[in-house]
């Protein structure tokens, strides 16, 4: 660097100008990219930014939240609102779908905008940030709902707010007799983690249990910044989970899957769901099919850890629920079950207890 050149700090990426700059995208790419952006928010951070490899056309981190000019085109099978929380909003702000737990939307801005998004048409840097007035009247909701048991904070990305709202939030949820748990998911961890700083982690300090859900899908992302926030965050009594979506291209092998839920687990965060992709616009690049997801984790099943276990779930549109997906290893037979050894990968026949089958009497 020349001497008294500025020392440029690293920014976030959030145009197909600044990418192609940043040589992540050839410049012949720029003017489709320009067409998906009208759709679609993008950003790139510097620490997303820093693990990728230009030079690699196949690199899972890119292709997890660099744009791509497939994103103009939605198939039939696409839906906007994929999960349809429109139906299910008792007040701006609020998904109430599931009796005890519902979720709390405070804003639509995330640190980083992933292609294979379910919220991808509505979450955006200018949008959806609840005014005060409005986030009073969906705290005032949950304290008015003694049925809700659980608040889940997303987005968006509620890490995204100030140390002083989100402080704010967690106080208010705190203060209702009814809630038992506080749960946040969040991208900020692995994409921004320079956010999570001792104001971050202050601001999550509750008497309720409070769990925070970290969205990563590819082992690379838990860089040593991640790693150190992620420990700040459990010395603060926050219990971490993990989130991940079943994405081709980026952890489509039960190598790679090993590898992620290894390194969550190293980074005290238990995986929670493993998610078949939700049918977005634009996002067919990413699926991998259910039978491939199925057959992925039982090629897991006794070669990792059992904390390292996900649920494989699929969230149905329509709002009927997130289901789980298997694998399952028992079959029911005729008097018994046929069930698949993890670790023989042989067939075992486990017989229906019949009361009048004594053998010997003491
Ligand atoms: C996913 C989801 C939840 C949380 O479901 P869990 O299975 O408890 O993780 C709650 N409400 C809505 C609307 C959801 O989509
Ligand atoms: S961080 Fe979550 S809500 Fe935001 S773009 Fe990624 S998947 Fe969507």
């Amino acid at each position: 660097m020349p001497d008294g050149a500025p020392l440029l700090k690293p920014r976030t990426l959030r145009d197909p100008a600044a990418l192609v700059e940043a040589g992540l995208v050839p410049p012949g790419a720029e003017p489709a990219l320009r067409r998906v952006a009208e759709h679609f928010a993008i950003a790139v951070t510097p620490a997303v930014q820093a693990l990728i490899d230009p030079a690699d056309p196949a690199d899972p981190i890119a292709r997890q939240y660099v744009p791509d000019a497939a994103e103009l085109v939605t198939l039939l099978a696409e839906r906007s609102d994929p999960t349809s929380d429109a139906p299910f909003t008792p007040v701006k702000g609020v998904v109430h779908r599931y009796p005890d737990r519902a979720l709390l939307k405070p804003l639509l801005a995330c640190p980083v905008y992933c292609r294979f998004c379910f919220r991808r048409e509505v979450v955006g840097p200018d949008g959806g940030l609840l005014t005060e007035a409005e986030l009073d009247a969906a705290l005032d909701w949950f304290a008015a709902t003694p049925q809700v048991k659980e608040a889940v904070l997303t987005g968006g990305d509620p890490l995204m707010l100030s140390p002083r709202r989100l402080a704010y939030i967690v106080r208010r949820l705190s203060a209702i007799p009814h809630l038992d748990i506080i749960r946040l998911h969040s991208r900020v961890p692995v994409a921004a983690p320079e956010r999570v700083n001792e104001a971050l982690v202050g601001a999550l300090e509750s008497e309720k249990a409070l769990f925070l859900c970290v969205h990563a899908n590819h082992a690379r992302e838990f860089s040593p910044a991640a790693k150190a926030g992620m420990r700040a965050l459990t010395r603060g009594g926050v219990a971490l989970l993990g989130q991940s979506v079943l994405l081709r291209g980026v952890n489509d092998s039960a190598q790679e899957l090993e590898n992620l839920f290894r390194a969550m687990l190293a980074s005290q965060v238990k995986p929670y769901y493993l998610h078949q992709l939700d049918r977005a616009p634009g996002t067919a690049r990413f699926e991998v099919p259910i039978a491939e997801g199925r057959q992925l984790l039982r090629q897991l099943r006794g070669r990792v850890s059992g904390l390292a276990w996900p649920t494989y779930v699929l969230d149905l549109p329509n709002g009927a629920g997130k289901a789980p997906l298997g694998p399952d290893f028992a079959q029911e037979a005729a008097q018994a079950w046929l069930i698949d050894g993890p670790l023989d990968h042989a067939q075992h026949h486990y017989p229906v207890r019949k009361d009048d089958a004594q053998e010997a009497e003491f």
